[in-house]
């Protein structure tokens, strides 16, 4: 049976009728649960606009990962602090960025004695981490986004995240996009061998649908055999239009033949070989694994909290003049600069406070 648990959606950048549009979109496609990944670094409301959406959508069933704020007015408090916060008010899981210019941005690896607390908190309290290292090799070549010499080398940013991994055992990691290693099938191979508390998850990075498909009998055996190990993800997105496809695209790479067959999506088609999974393993990765490694229950929402922080987001925003924070975040997804931060913000706390 057709049914799927998207455990990496988003919703960028926290407009009302754009992110109910994504949850009823991928319902459509036979979604019934996801999780929403903050990232703060978009907007201040990131967290507190995962847990709105999580208390009131009825389209899905909806999970929230928290993220550390990193570039705005609450950067100084320390990660931890801010996770114990989040913890109160009712996170599911979190979500880690260490892509190059995050990185850069913050001057330390993730594996840095700063966030051993917070790698501990979330340890202790079993909750998983999303955690997106790195990007595709090709992004480091001549030319590249990231050729510059002030960013750090992919295996630098792997071996930090790896660190991280090994000091913390029963930490649940799931890397992101396949930890970008659909080029190294030994690497993934030898990672989920040392690392048995290290998942992948399967959002593109399309390069990776192409790559799978030079060795698709391999690949079709390393499913098969981590298939518990795997999650669906699809960084479906509310700024997005092509989310039905995207949901289709992962989908089919698991189940159609391994001849080729096309998919539209991001606009153009896809001509790629499907992995042709049996039923069980194709269920485990788009549906069961999800409940496994998130555990059953959703937590709990503070309602109260919720609504304090509201109050208090809201209060600092308008305390604040213009948006000082702004070039900050375009330090870290360089087109941001064109996009209104602070008002979309403000917005969505006053629409959220008035409907209190
Ligand atoms: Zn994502």
């Amino acid at each position: 049976m057709k049914r799927i648990a998207d455990s990496h959606i988003h919703i960028r950048f926290f407009e009302f009728e754009h992110a109910l549009k994504l949850f009823s979109d991928i319902a459509e496609c036979g979604v019934t649960d996801a999780a929403i990944l903050s990232l703060p670094y978009y907007g201040v409301i990131a967290n507190l606009a995962a847990v709105y959406f999580k208390m009131t959508n009825k389209d899905l069933d909806l999970r929230a990962f928290g993220g550390f704020h990193t570039v705005d007015q609450y950067a100084e408090i320390p990660p931890e602090v801010q996770l114990e916060a989040l913890i109160k008010l009712g996170i599911d899981g979190f979500k880690i960025m260490s892509c190059p210019t995050m990185r850069r941005y913050c001057g330390i690896g993730i594996d840095d004695e700063y966030y051993e607390k917070m790698f501990a908190l979330l340890e202790r309290e079993g909750l998983p981490v999303n955690f997106h290292v790195a990007d595709p090799e090709e992004f480091w070549d001549e030319g590249g986004s990231y050729a510059d010499p002030s960013f750090a080398s992919k295996k630098q940013l792997c071996d930090e995240a790896l660190r991280v991994a090994k000091r913390h055992p029963n930490l649940k990691i799931i890397f992101a996009h396949f930890f970008f290693l659909s080029n190294f099938p030994e690497e993934a191979e030898r990672i989920m061998e040392e690392y048995p508390n290290v998942y992948f998850d399967l959002t593109p990075g399309t390069e990776m649908y192409y790559n799978f498909d030079k060795n698709i009998e391999y690949w079709r055996g390393f499913f098969k055999k981590y298939k518990n190990r795997l999650l669906f993800g699809t960084d479906a997105n509310a700024n997005k239009d092509c989310n039905k496809e995207l949901e289709a695209l992962v989908y089919r790479k698991l189940t159609e033949k391994t001849d080729y067959f096309t998919q539209n999506c991001y606009g153009k088609d896809f001509v790629i070989r499907g992995l042709e999974l049996d039923e069980e393993t194709a269920d485990a990765i788009a549906y069961g694994n999800y409940f496994e490694i998130f555990g059953k229950e959703k937590k709990p929402v503070n309602l109260e909290l919720f609504y304090e922080y509201c109050e208090r987001v809201l209060h600092d925003l308008e305390a604040m003049e213009g948006d000082p924070y702004q070039e900050n975040r375009v330090k870290i997804v360089p087109k941001l600069d064109i996009y209104p931060s602070k008002q979309v913000s403000l917005d969505f706390l006053r629409r959220v406070l008035k409907e209190k």
